[in-house]
């Protein structure tokens, strides 16, 4: 099987032009907690926020990987930028493999590509955390137009998003897993501000609380329930997307860690630096974090278009330990990195400098807990026999 690759190669020089704006305000985006502007105006500019809508619709049908792997480009030069591009691309997954022929959905995503607009987040909630499978807040459908008024605890880039897609139970007297998502466009919501963004890391995405209150038309609730869009596309899409842009931080500390080395090698012709062996473990960590985000591209495709498979107990086990294991070994590969370079490292403002990698990869065990996420998996595999084929 062979993945679908990035439509136009001119896909990764564009994002290179994006990644230097987004690497030369990378430092003070962090510093200050600021929302990285300068990289979003670039992403525009570079049309690359409707990439993955389908052509008929104004964008240029781009998969998964071709995504995975501007999300792991941009995270080399800014993680905040990163993730910002990612979390937009999950939300557009929502609606490219879930709008089906709803004419308001479609028209849109024609919007989102034509206007470049910016798509936030709001799953989390007070009282739920991060079981996104689980709504309090319920939305309310009177002639034709829905009302939700929810705690979001946690919205990333929530008052420059253009839109926000945020789940909800059904209905007020539907259960807690029986949820709907729905898009409510920039001026049909407002957003109390609750909790503010001063974190160790990630501080450029500006994931602030709020509490939001919206009201639009009811046609603008997606046709699917929520259930499938999490199981069929939402699932693979963050642990794949959120992976690139993981694995796109260690790269730029394996690669910092790796200067360090040559330059000391420069330095003492003819002796192998002290960081050399330690430098070829971290290469082979990074190799595993990319091995594993090949697989699940690979596990996606080849399950893509079977909703059964999608929704199997075995494709969310691979899922699951895609995420696991991708947010858990960048921290080791970081922090092996941080010793090759060792005070370089540690201080800031060295081209060796692995402070904000650190701190920004911290958050990739939290985004969705490592814990509830072993919980969900133990709980299948006391159902669910491993795949233990080496191919699939
Ligand atoms: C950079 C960043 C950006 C984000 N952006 C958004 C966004 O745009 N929109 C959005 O909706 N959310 C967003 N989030 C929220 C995120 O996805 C998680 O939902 C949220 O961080 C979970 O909050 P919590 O740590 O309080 O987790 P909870 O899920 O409430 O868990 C709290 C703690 O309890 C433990 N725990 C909970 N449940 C279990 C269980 N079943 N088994 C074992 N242990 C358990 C865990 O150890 C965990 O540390 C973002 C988070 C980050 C870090």
């Amino acid at each position: 099987m062979t993945l679908p690759l990035p439509p136009a190669s001119d896909l990764a020089a564009r994002m290179g032009r994006v990644a230097s704006i987004a690497a030369a305000h990378a430092d003070s985006v962090d510093r200050d907690g600021r929302f990285p502007l300068h990289t979003l105006e670039a992403l525009k500019a570079e049309r690359l926020l409707g990439i993955q809508i389908a052509a008929d619709l104004g964008g240029e049908g781009a998969g998964f990987a071709a995504i995975a792997e501007l999300c792991s480009q941009l995270g080399q030069a800014c993680a905040s930028s990163a993730m910002i591009f990612a979390m937009h691309h999950i939300k557009c997954s929502s609606l490219v493999e879930h709008a089906g022929d709803n004419e308001w959905q479609r028209g849109f995503m024609r919007r989102v590509a034509a206007e470049q607009l910016l798509l936030g987040s709001a799953t989390t909630e007070g009282g739920i955390g991060g079981n996104l499978r689980n709504s309090i807040c319920a939305i309310e459908v009177a002639d034709g137009i829905c009302r939700l008024e929810k705690d979001a605890t946690v919205i990333s880039y929530g008052t420059e998003a253009d839109a926000i897609l945020i789940t909800s139970r059904a209905h007020k007297d539907a259960a807690p897993s029986d949820q709907v998502m729905t898009v409510f466009l920039k001026g049909q919501y407002s957003l109390e501000k609750t909790a503010d963004w001063d974190t160790l890391g990630m501080r450029g995405t500006r994931s602030d609380g709020f509490i939001f209150k919206g009201e639009a038309p009811a046609e603008q609730i997606l046709p699917k329930p929520f259930a499938e869009i999490a199981a069929q596309s939402m699932l693979a899409a963050s642990h794949i997307l959120w992976s690139g842009v993981w694995y796109g931080i260690a790269v730029d500390a394996v690669a910092r860690a790796q200067s360090f080395v040559r330059a000391a090698a420069r330095k003492s012709p003819g002796v192998v630096p002290p960081g050399a062996l330690r430098l070829a473990e971290v290469a082979n960590l990074l190799q595993m974090v990319r091995s594993n985000v090949v697989a699940a591209l690979k596990a996606y495709e080849d399950a893509r278009h079977d909703g059964d498979r999608l929704s199997s107990f075995g494709f969310s086990v691979a899922m699951n330990n895609v995420k696991l294991a991708s947010s858990e070994t960048i921290i080791d590969i970081i922090n092996q990195a941080m010793l090759i370079s060792g005070i370089q490292a540690y201080r800031n403002g060295t081209p060796y400098s692995l402070g904000r990698h650190l701190r920004d990869a911290h958050s990739a065990r939290l985004m969705i807990s490592n814990d509830r996420i072993l919980g969900n998996t133990s709980n299948m595999l006391l159902v669910h026999k491993l795949d233990t084929r080496l191919l699939g």
